[in-house]
């Protein structure tokens, strides 16, 4: 696939990949290839597995944080968090994750989806006590659209953020833009915006404003429960995975790669220069 693609760049998400009994040896394996790694966490065994990876040539963390204190996890969490005992296991699980990651020289992005303003509070905190230590990323949530927009500018007025930067990654929806805030702290927004594949996307029934959630965000890789590993174009779309094996015949390859270069063109002509 990373052939295929003419990819750089791995990321590992899950499930929970630090759950798995041999993600060492999996970044070790693709940095073995010339790929970056990169991995998403919600820090579960991330304190236990983080010396190991970091020595395998993991680049980058994101961690997934709720909150800074078990009330502000209750807000966000499943039923099972309302337990005090178990909201605080698990952004102390956060916590060493994000501690062992910059100990071990691994980047750490602190990702928080901010769903309104009843959560503007609850966000700057964690800007306040992440942001030291590690890039912030607030997501905007995707139900809560122009409500999610809006504590969002908020949280920025709050923490005096001025924007620095504004990246698109061509050929796919994320876009993010860099504020610094609180002195030097990075802290990012991200944004989805309404990309989609030119061909594969044209029929898909969620093509609309409202269902298709994510947009086009990239080549995923799975493996099904039968072990056989699979290519897949969108989340909410799993039908249309193809076996890596018949990749080469799927079209998928031509599609995603010309509509990448496609993007990286017209993003070059209507904003300057490529990085
Ligand atoms: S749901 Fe997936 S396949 Fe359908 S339009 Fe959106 S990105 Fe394309």
């Amino acid at each position: 696939m990373a052939r295929a693609f003419d990819a750089h760049e791995v990321h590992l998400t899950g499930g929970e990949p630090t759950l798995h009994t041999e993600v060492p040896a999996l970044v070790a394996a693709l940095t073995g290839m010339g790929l970056s790694v990169g991995m998403t966490s919600n820090g579960e065994r991330g304190r236990q597995v983080m010396a190991e990876c970091s020595a395998a040539g993991l680049g980058r963390v994101n961690v997934s944080v709720f909150g800074t204190t078990a009330a502000e996890l209750r807000v966000v969490q499943s039923e099972r968090f309302r337990m005090p005992g178990l909201a605080e296991a698990k952004i102390r699980a956060a916590e060493q994750t994000i501690r062992a990651a910059v100990s071990n020289g691994v980047k750490v992005s602190v990702n928080i989806v901010v769903p309104g303003m009843a959560h503007v509070g609850r966000v700057v905190n964690l800007v306040e006590s992440y942001g030291q230590f590690a890039d912030v990323r607030m997501l905007t949530s995707i139900q809560d659209g122009p409500e999610s927009v809006a504590a969002i500018s908020e949280v920025l007025a709050r923490v005096g953020a001025e924007p620095v930067l504004r990246t698109f990654t061509a050929g796919t929806s994320d876009e993010r833009t860099l504020y610094r805030a609180l002195g030097s702290r990075a802290v990012y927004v991200k944004r989805l915006l309404p990309v989609r594949l030119p061909d594969t996307c044209a029929s898909c029934r969620f093509n609309n404003d409202t269902d298709c959630e994510e947009g086009y965000y990239g080549i995923r890789l799975y493996l099904t429960d039968q072990g056989e590993y699979m290519v897949g174009v969108c989340i909410q779309r799993m039908d249309l995975c193809v076996p890596v094996a018949e990749l080469p015949k799927s079209g998928i390859v031509e599609e995603v790669l010309a509509f990448k270069d496609a993007e990286v063109r017209r993003l070059t002509r209507e904003y300057g220069a490529a990085a």
